[in-house]
């Protein structure tokens, strides 16, 4: 079955088709820049990416564009639109309303626009990508794979925080963690690589990119993340500061006179290793190209990320009595030796020697902990939009 995987962001678009038959990828791209100038970016499996220029007003024109590339006579992945059998999109926020993947009906559209309060950003982007799809692809089927999702099998005691209970009862303010395709196809994963028994492990996946987050799995169901109520709690990452003294921000509004949307900018947007390094880089290879020159800001923020790592990973053994995996993945878990280096460093007291040589490799699954460490730690790259195409086959077969 060809499946048409779609991540709406608020002026862009990421796409794939996949055969899940063979899961291979027949071709993907983006669009960029929607209701400003557009540009798309297309690439059929085994071609080099086409990029084009030319006006996307809005989500449609944008995912007109696409569909006219994948059928386009030179260069399309497939002959006809006739050929995509079913679309999976991802949806950022399902709240407490959705605990898994779902086929995409007029009450789940209704539901999901109830969660928009929580995502403002994402959600209505989102939505506008169920919608076009539905009026240029009519009868196709739609199913929307959440963030939040896998996160729901979280107990009380790890999501609720320390404020009055009319605050979750009444405006639904909880943690909800996100990435959570990323952690459920990653946990699998590593029960599977590990041979670990999946009714009875411990896995820690550190899903460290330019949003970072890190979940806690027991026996394949999420027990606590790090991500809350929306991306920019937790762990420092990008531009995101991660968990601070709340009163900084009355403080630093004072000093700075600054708003709350002020504020909020500052902690989204300029804050995170970008801030830490005095505006120098939110990209770590090139945080770790300036520490390697000596840039002591630089080293700085490597060292602020590595701690935060290893104090989140710490408190969910704590929470979990014990761990049997740990997982690195996205862009930084994936790529940077240096940053996992830096966190195995801390891992002595669970009986953990890195496998410097195995740490080296790049782009693979692979264990990076010697045959004799007691736990394992492993890099299992991340593929949300395979794990979207898979819920979407299983909700439509
Ligand atoms: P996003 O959250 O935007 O999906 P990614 O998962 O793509 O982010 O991760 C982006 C981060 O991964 C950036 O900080 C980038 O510098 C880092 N990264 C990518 N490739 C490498 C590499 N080869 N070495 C070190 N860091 C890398």
């Amino acid at each position: 079955m060809k499946v048409l995987v779609i991540n709406c962001g608020s002026s862009s678009l990421k796409y794939q088709l996949i055969d899940s038959d063979t899961e291979n990828v027949l071709a993907k791209g983006l669009c960029e820049r929607i209701g400003i100038d557009g540009r798309l970016v297309y690439q059929k499996a085994g071609l080099d990416k086409e990029i084009t220029e030319a006006p996307m007003p809005t989500h449609k024109e944008a995912i007109q564009m696409v569909l006219d590339a994948l059928t386009n006579e030179k260069t399309g992945a497939i002959k006809s639109l006739s050929e995509v059998e079913a679309i999976g999109h991802r949806v950022v926020h399902g709240g407490e309303k959705f605990a898994s993947s779902t086929l995409i009906n007029d009450d789940v559209i209704k539901a999901v626009e109830e969660c928009n309060e929580l995502a403002p950003l994402h959600n209505p982007a989102n939505l506008i990508g169920i919608r076009v799809c539905a009026e240029l692809m009519p009868g196709v089927p739609q199913v929307a794979v959440f963030d939040t999702a896998f996160h729901q099998t979280m107990p009380p005691k790890a999501f609720l925080y320390g404020l009055p209970l009319k605050y979750y009862k009444d405006y639904k303010v909880r943690r909800y963690g996100f990435h959570g395709t990323s952690h459920s196809f990653v946990s699998k994963r590593a029960v599977e690589f590990l041979g670990l028994d999946k009714d009875n492990s411990k896995v820690i996946v550190c899903h460290l990119g330019n949003g970072s987050s890190i979940s806690a799995v027991v026996n394949g169901k999420c027990i606590d993340t790090t991500m809350g109520l929306t991306p920019l709690e937790g762990m420092i990452m990008g531009t995101r500061s991660g968990n601070i003294d709340p009163a900084i921000m009355e403080y630093v509004a004072k000093k700075e006179n600054l708003d709350i949307k002020g504020i909020m900018n500052v902690l989204n947007k300029k804050s995170g290793l970008f801030g830490l390094s005095g505006d120098l880089s939110s990209d770590l290879r090139d945080l770790e190209s300036a520490a390697g020159e000596g840039n002591e800001n630089a080293k700085h923020a490597l060292e602020v990320l590595a701690y935060d790592v290893a104090k989140f990973v710490g408190g969910y053994v704590a929470a979990m009595n014990g761990v049997d995996a740990i997982v690195f993945t996205a862009g930084i878990g994936e790529n940077s030796g240096t940053v996992r280096k830096m966190v195995v460093q801390y891992f002595g007291y669970l009986g953990i020697t890195l496998d410097e040589e195995a740490n080296n490799t790049r782009g693979e699954e692979i264990v990076i902990s010697t045959p004799d460490s007691k736990v394992k730690v492993a890099v299992i790259p991340t593929n949300e939009e395979l794990a979207i195409c898979r819920d979407t086959v299983a909700l439509v077969k």
